[in-house]
């Protein structure tokens, strides 16, 4: 095979190694070690943490995260159907210290942009020369008459995955055979657009199997979705679909699925209609995280506006966001996108540290969601930077899986996503 040229092994890599292609490794030209402080040890803050040691060994790399132990949302929802269980979807920080890396466990509380230094909640402070937030999403707890922090513990989201993830299982289980599951969905822009439906559908799985009588229905702030057509062809083949007995209902926005409110004592949703349950999966508005907020990275929205070449914060230099809090559309939020995108911010801080400008990135997603666990689907796309500096999609690069895939290709796409779910945790904290 001919050698790759620079470009070509760049497109080739996603940016991964772009900083390696550029000479860095183990060049300690930069004399006094530079700090790098990332805040958030979520996908996007773990896997740009492994990547930038990976590019320059000498940098001092510190990665601070709030919680002791990550449980990736992905693969979450067969949590919910008790298809693996919760200890298969938890990661720590080990493999990332092994690295070099320092891994603080603290909450970033100011980050102050002027004197170049972020604050925690123990009163330490920690100077930097680069700094990446990966907080995440937060909650408009505002959004839903009723909803609030503290309401969550009593009527789950699961959209931060963990004790929220284990809560709602154990709800489902509680449930009698006959019982309504509601499931709220959010407005765009929101983490993970195929989540809400990969939920259902694995609900349904466990209710199809274990309580047959039950229903779940699922009330929506849009009016149409992530890969409708594949998700409801899907619920058609196992859970009767369109049919008097279906297992799942769907309420779009323009038939009055919006929910406004929730009254968690009486189990009761307020929507286009009142509305009973059993079991409520509230899934509320979504902005990023609390501490971007804090620190003045927002815009009028709440996300993240920044360089998408570099994922340079727009409104403060020297100060990087990636993952869900960024606004990369369109690149969706997901943690795909989010490791996809701290490979090209990696290589964007690692070169500016060195005097050089960002490489030329290329960005990439894939979302799996699995109908049953032996019936999968998908979406991928491959971006590009376009002429006016923004994340573009590349032509013919990306796909849906067909929608008169065989059963046998569908049963592969099962066999895919457990195969990304092992490789992309492996990456990112291996
Ligand atoms: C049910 C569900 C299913 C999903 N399935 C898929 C899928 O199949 N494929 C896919 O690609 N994506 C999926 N996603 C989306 C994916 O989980 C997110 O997009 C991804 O986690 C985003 O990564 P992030 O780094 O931006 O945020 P996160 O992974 O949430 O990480 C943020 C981290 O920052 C920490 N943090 C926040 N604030 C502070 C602070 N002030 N100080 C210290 N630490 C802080 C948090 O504790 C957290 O660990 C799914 C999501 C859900 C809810």
């Amino acid at each position: 095979m001919a050698p790759l040229n620079r470009r070509q092994f760049l497109a080739l890599t996603g940016g991964v190694f772009a900083a390696a292609a550029l000479g860095f490794p183990g060049n300690n030209s930069l004399g006094a070690k530079r700090r790098i402080v990332i805040v958030g040890g979520g996908i996007g803050g773990a896997t740009v943490a492994k990547y930038i040691t990976m590019m320059d060994s000498y940098l001092n790399v510190t990665l601070v995260e709030k919680k002791t132990t990550y449980h990736t949302c992905f693969m979450s929802n067969e949590v919910l159907s008790g298809v693996r269980d919760i200890a298969s979807i938890e990661f720590g920080y080990d493999g990332l210290e092994k690295r070099g890396i320092n891994v603080l466990q603290a909450e970033v509380t100011a980050i102050d942009p002027q004197a170049k230094k972020v604050s925690l909640a123990d009163a330490r402070t920690l100077a930097y020369d680069a700094c990446i937030v990966a907080p995440g999403i937060d909650f408009r707890w505002d959004a839903i008459e009723g909803y609030n922090e503290r309401i969550a513990a009593q009527v789950p989201h699961a959209w931060q995955a963990g004790p929220q993830t284990q809560l709602l299982r154990d709800q489902l289980k509680a449930m009698r055979d006959g019982g309504t599951v509601v499931i709220a969905a959010p407005p765009n822009p929101f983490r993970c657009p195929p989540g809400p439906y990969e939920r259902a559908s694995q609900i349904a799985w466990y209710l199809k199997n274990h309580k047959p009588k039950s229903k779940i229905l699922i009330l929506d702030a849009k009016e149409k979705f992530s890969k409708m057509g594949l998700f409801t062809a899907g619920w058609k083949r196992y859970y009767g679909y369109g049919t008097d007995k279906s297992l799942i209902e769907w309420v779009g926005a323009d038939e009055g699925g919006e929910v406004t409110g929730v009254d968690a004592k009486t189990m009761t949703l307020h929507a286009g209609s009142t509305v009973k349950a059993d079991v409520i999966n509230i899934i509320p508005p979504q902005k990023a995280g609390h501490i971007a907020f804090a620190a003045d990275l927002v815009n009028d929205l709440g996300w993240c506006p920044v360089n998408q070449q570099s994922f340079e914060s727009s409104i403060h230099p020297d100060i990087y966001v990636i993952g869900d809090a960024s606004v990369a559309a369109p690149m969706p939020k997901s943690a795909y996108a989010a490791n996809s995108q701290a490979k090209v911010c990696a290589a964007a801080v690692v070169a500016k540290l060195h005097g050089e400008p960002p490489p030329e990135p290329s960005y990439v997603n894939t979302c799996y969601s699995l109908i049953t666990p032996e019936d999968g689907i998908s979406v991928a796309m491959v971006y590009r930077l376009g002429a006016d500096g923004t994340i573009t999609k590349v032509e013919g690069a990306g796909g849906l899986t067909p929608s008169d895939a065989s059963d046998a290709m569908r049963k592969r796409e099962v066999q895919y996503a457990y195969s990304w779910f092992k490789n992309i945790t492996h990456d990112t904290f291996g």
